[in-house]
């Protein structure tokens, strides 16, 4: 099959759909691969590298399209990308289609068939293509509150793991899901105190089981934030709850409580934020003072390590990948129902009942 993977061309969008290893993996199920030139530089992969693992390069995207079978990419095609689509090619990427009519209506009309990474699934009731993403949100974290707590960058100037003789941070994580679970794992590697609120107490058994010691556990309750809020020189909002809003967990009364100069991260900002006084900020001017009180908001944290979200997002897409170039995509389809969870569009029809409900558009 011929497999094409275009240069991103939203906006700081730095990944690349296709990494020089998943290039090598499909040439050797014998598909022909063509990249865009420069496609993977903002990812730390030059045209060389392509190479050596057996692609050819295109001089620009146009080429991709007009002869890719399989497109490969990270984010939604933006206008210019979706007029190149057409019946009979699959497209492969992520494509938060509920709240975008326009690109709804524009992938119908084009005739693609469109799989979203977003919707693909895994026995265990998870998002497999979703979950590499929030490991990266999780672990980067602790990482950005730790530099807003810097006093130079309008923190409290505490250091995370403390010095012999001088306590650690405190570091609350308000939702022990994938981002709070990295979260967690990660200040406590730092030498944080971390303490993990969920409401879902299979969850909480699951870390501790897992954890031990590493941080504690508490149930999400208002009385449990009200206690520990107070304590904390970072929190970070890493709550879900699927297709909705996050629940604004911190409201602006309550950052009174808080230590001057106390960092929340809000991770959550993605699906609105679960601080009242959130609003998304980007890699450019991530960080804000409410009340005295520093907040990251970054709405795409993935996109400050290009690298290693290429890298990891590239690990979880390369088996469906190649099921997809290897068998076509109907028979991966009928083969894994997971893989046809991710089905969104298909020759001028809407396919995913979850972006019909959105949209009040028949499925
Ligand atoms: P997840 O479903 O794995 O975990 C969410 C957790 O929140 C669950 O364990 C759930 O029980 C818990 N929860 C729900 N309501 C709660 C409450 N009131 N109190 C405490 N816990 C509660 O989700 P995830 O993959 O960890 O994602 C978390 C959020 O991070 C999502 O909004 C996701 O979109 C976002 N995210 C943002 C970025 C970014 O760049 N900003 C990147 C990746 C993910």
């Amino acid at each position: 099959m011929q497999i094409g993977c275009p240069r991103e061309i939203k906006p700081q969008e730095f990944r690349v759909g296709l990494t020089p290893n998943a290039t090598r993996e499909a040439v050797a199920h014998g598909h022909a691969v063509r990249i865009e030139t420069g496609a993977g530089l903002g990812a730390g992969f030059d045209d060389a590298d392509y190479i050596a693992a057996g692609a050819r390069i295109a001089a620009s995207a146009e080429e991709i399209f007009a002869e890719a079978e399989l497109v490969v990419k990270v984010k939604e095609p933006l206008a210019e990308e979706r007029r190149r689509l057409r019946e009979g090619q699959v497209l492969f990427t992520y494509l938060h289609l509920a709240p975008d009519p326009n690109q709804t209506r524009e992938l119908i009309d084009s005739g693609v068939t469109a799989i979203a990474y977003e919707t693909v699934t895994d026995d265990r009731g998870g998002l497999p293509l979703l979950a590499p993403m929030s490991e990266v949100a999780g672990r980067l974290a602790p990482q950005m509150g730790a530099w807003a707590l810097q006093k130079a960058n309008g923190g409290r100037g505490v250091l995370m793991g403390g010095v012999p003789g001088v306590g650690p941070a405190e570091v609350l994580v308000i939702g022990g899901g994938v981002v709070g679970t990295h979260a967690a794992r990660i200040a406590a590697g730092m030498g944080a105190h971390v303490t993990v609120l969920d409401r879902s107490l299979p969850r909480l058994r699951q870390l501790d089981e897992t954890f031990g010691a590493a941080f504690s556990t508490r149930y999400s309750s208002e009385g449990a934030l009200a206690e520990l809020i107070g304590r904390a020189d970072m929190v970070v909002g890493a709550v879900l709850i699927p297709g909705a809003t996050a629940p604004k967990l911190v409201r602006r009364a309550d950052l009174a409580r808080m230590k001057p100069g106390a960092v929340l991260v809000d991770v959550a900002i993605d699906q609105g934020g679960c601080f009242e006084t959130s609003h998304p900020t980007t890699h450019e001017d991530p960080v804000f003072s409410v009340d005295g009180i520093q907040h990251y908001c970054v709405a795409n944290m993935p996109g400050a390590v290009p690298r290693s979200a290429t890298l990891a997002l590239g690990n979880a897409t390369m088996p469906f990948l190649l099921a997809l170039a290897d068998k076509g995509w109907r028979q991966a389809c009928a083969d894994d129902p997971h893989l046809l969870a991710g089905l969104n569009v298909h020759a001028g029809h809407l396919t995913c009942c979850a972006v019909g409900m959105a949209q009040g558009i028949d499925v």
